[in-house]
């Protein structure tokens, strides 16, 4: 089992082809983000070679694990579930120092990833049981056939859940997988997916190691039938592009900017706590936070002053450190970035209070801490709130009327997840279809909002797709086939 060293490590993953490890010319070193100080681990980086050689042996390994009738795949893949379950205890812990979450946060991600399995267990085999019909005149034949090889590209914000999403019914229906985990949290990822490959037959999981030029490589190969990936709006688009050489299906989960929309009517002291932890979970960094926070003019001090009174009471610090309740951004840019957002929010007049403490001040300026921010943007139009900040910094901007709140929680290109924050739950319900979201909650958001069998992605510039449902996603992994005899 792998051990804490909070000083220096030489663990060193590889990827690995057909459950056989490929060493690398070249490794990357991965730094903690909360002690920069500390090497977690080092991650080998794949050649173009190695990415074509990850893809044929997925090919090759489809070859077989595509007849299996599908409750025999269900129970193969199942094993993988366990050894998931049981990797928990070692895996999150470094998963932590790599990415910079806490211990809960990378645990819960565990937990997410397991329940992908859970759900699909119960559904796949019913879904892709054939359907017949027959008449007088005609027998007509529909199978689903999976597509082939499957490519997921994953960020590292929380990397299991979001392998998993895809994994899971990319296998179950009858694919095999070449994933890439990113550069930013490589290792836990790859162990993981390792020790759960082992328990399959050979090529059905495979890793390739790199950055976007190894993404590229993948989604560019003609053998990959479908590329599901996770990541930025820009990356998204480039992923698209270069999958249309050969026609590939694409899933795009990408970022989004997700408005909450406070009513009037809002019992904010008991919802303030469930708010603030979808906005600051993870540090903000998770894909469908809440981003932006539009809230009744006659409220806004009072609102204003209660979320600073909560968030007095963070300690953001180590992931691993048990006092912590916030951690680090996960690297330098988002770091910059984030810094250079709250600058600019004050130098254009806003109201910007910091919060919080420091949980091991010596150990600050040694990696990228940020205390939670809170701002009060009267301009809808400026970057902090257009943009998404993927950081502990919050606009806060007053609206009048309730159309104009709507108007401008629709005014993004992003349409991933948005909120409506109400005591009247038949109000909410109202109001939750005028959102242009892929996804609305009420008096909910980020993680933990979500459900099992809820489609889950964005519209706009969010994304094309739907994760963590029925038919929605797997359809999304298999093709008709239509037979038809005419008597
Ligand atoms: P990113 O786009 O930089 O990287 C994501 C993955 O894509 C990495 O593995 C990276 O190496 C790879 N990649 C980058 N460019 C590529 C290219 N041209 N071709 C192929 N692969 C490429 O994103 P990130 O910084 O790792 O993650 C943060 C972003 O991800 C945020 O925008 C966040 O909102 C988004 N995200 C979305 C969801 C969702 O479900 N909608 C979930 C988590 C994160």
């Amino acid at each position: 089992m792998y051990q804490i060293n909070m000083q220096e490590s030489c663990l060193k993953v590889h990827p690995f082809i057909n459950n056989q490890t490929l060493p690398c010319q070249s490794y990357t070193p991965i730094y903690d983000p909360g002690r920069l100080t500390s090497i977690v681990g080092k991650a080998g980086v794949s050649t173009p070679e190695d990415v074509d050689r990850a893809v044929k042996a997925a090919h090759q390994g489809f070859l077989t694990w595509q007849q299996l009738e599908p409750h025999v795949r269900i129970e193969k893949v199942m094993l993988a579930a366990d050894i998931l379950e049981n990797s928990m205890s070692d895996l999150a812990h470094l998963l932590v120092r790599e990415h910079g979450g806490l211990l809960q946060e990378a645990q819960m991600d565990f937990r997410g990833g397991y329940g992908n399995f859970k759900y699909y267990e119960g559904i796949v085999d019913k879904f892709m049981q054939p359907e017949e019909k027959e008449d007088e005149n005609s027998w007509i034949r529909i199978e689903k056939k999976p597509k082939g090889v499957v490519v997921a590209i994953v960020p590292w914000n929380m990397p299991v859940v979001l392998t998993m999403m895809k994994l899971v019914p990319a296998l179950m229906t009858g694919n095999t997988i070449v994933v890439k985990p990113s550069p930013r949290a490589p290792l836990a990822l790859t162990l993981l997916l390792q020790r759960m490959a082992a328990v399959l037959p050979n090529g059905v999981i495979n890793v390739v190691l790199g950055d976007a030029e190894v993404g590229a490589a993948l989604t560019g190969h003609p053998l990959v039938k479908k590329v599901a990936f996770t990541g930025g709006c820009q990356n998204g688009k480039k992923v698209m592009a270069n999958a249309s050489s050969s026609l590939k299906a694409v899933t795009l989960e990408l970022g989004g900017n997700d408005p909450a929309i406070i009513l009037d009517d809002a019992p904010i002291e008991e919802l303030m706590p469930r708010l603030i932890k979808g906005i600051f979970t993870r540090a903000g960094q998770i894909c469908y936070a809440v981003k932006r926070l539009y809230v009744p003019q006659a409220m806004l001090n009072d609102f204003f002053d209660l979320m600073c009174e909560h968030l007095k009471g963070f300690r953001v610090g180590h992931g691993l450190d048990e006092h912590a309740t916030m951690g680090p951004v996960n690297n330098l840019e988002q770091f910059r970035f984030v810094r250079e957002l709250i600058i600019e929010a004050k130098s254009n007049g806003a109201v910007v209070r910091e919060l919080g403490s420091k949980c091991d001040p010596d150990n600050w300026d040694n990696g990228y801490y940020i205390l939670p921010h809170v701002v009060i943007d009267q301009d809808h139009k400026s970057r902090l709130v257009h943009c998404e900040q993927f950081g502990p910094v919050i606009p806060i901007t007053p609206y009048q009327t309730i159309e104009e709140a709507i108007e401008m929680a629709n005014d993004s290109n992003y349409g991933l997840g948005s909120s409506i924050w109400t005591g009247d739950y038949e109000r909410g319900k109202k109001l939750a279809p005028q959102l242009e979201a892929g996804l609305t909650f009420i008096n909910a958001h980020g993680l933990g909002s979500t459900a099992m069998g809820m489609p889950f992605g964005g519209i706009k510039d969010s994304g094309i797709g739907r994760e963590m449902s029925a038919e929605p996603t797997l359809f999304a992994y298999t093709d008709f086939h239509a037979m038809r005899l005419l008597k």
